[in-house]
C-alpha cells in the first residue's frame, strides 16, 4: 500500500484526525506539519493513475476544478498573501495536490534572499515536529477550511 492510500483507508475508518472533506474525485485534509499555516492536500480517490494526462478528459477537469475550490477555501481559511500548488509523486506516485499559502519571510533566510519555492527550506525543518498542529488547533483549522469549502460547493 502507498503514504496516500494508507491516508484514504483511515479517512474511511473514521480514523484520519486531518480529514476535512470528501469531494467527487479527493479528499481534503490539513498537512501534518503547519511551518506554511495552512498548508493542506487534495488526495485524488484512485491509486491507478499518476499523471494528470492519463486521467479521462472529463475526470480531470472536475479533479483540476476541485483542487482549485480546495485551493481557494484554504487561501480565505487562512489568510496568505499568494497560493503555491504543487503535483509531485516520485516518493509517493498516487495524484495528491500539495497547497501550500505562501508569505513573504516564510523561508526565513533560505532560497535567494528568502524567496523561492517551499522545498528550498530545509526538510528537517519543514518536517519538525515542532510545527505539528496540536489537537486544538487542528480541530480549529479544520472547521475553517470546512466553513470555507461549503461556501464554494
Ligand atoms: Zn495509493
Amino acid at each position: 500500500m502507498c503514504l496516500i492510500c494508507d491516508r484514504i483507508a483511515m479517512i474511511k475508518s473514521g480514523n484520519n484526525p486531518y480529514f476535512v472533506k470528501e469531494l467527487d474525485t479527493g479528499y481534503v485534509v490539513i498537512g501534518d506539519n503547519q511551518h506554511f499555516y495552512g498548508y493542506s492536500l487534495f488526495l485524488y480517490k484512485n491509486h491507478d493513475y499518476t499523471e494528470l494526462y492519463q486521467l479521462e478528459k472529463n475526470e480531470r477537469l472536475r479533479f483540476m476544478e476541485e483542487m482549485s475550490i480546495v485551493a481557494e477555501a484554504t487561501a480565505k481559511a487562512f489568510g496568505p498573501e499568494k497560493m503555491n500548488y504543487e503535483l509531485l509523486g516520485m516518493g509517493d506516485a498516487h495524484l495528491h495536490w500539495h497547497l501550500y499559502p505562501r508569505r513573504k519571510g516564510d523561508l526565513e533566510n533560505y532560497g535567494h534572499n528568502g524567496v523561492g519555492p517551499v522545498w528550498w527550506y530545509p526538510m528537517e525543518k519543514l518536517y519538525s515536529d515542532d510545527n505539528r498542529p496540536s489537537t486544538e488547533e487542528l480541530e480549529g483549522m479544520k472547521n475553517k477550511l470546512l466553513t470555507e469549502l461549503e461556501k464554494l460547493i
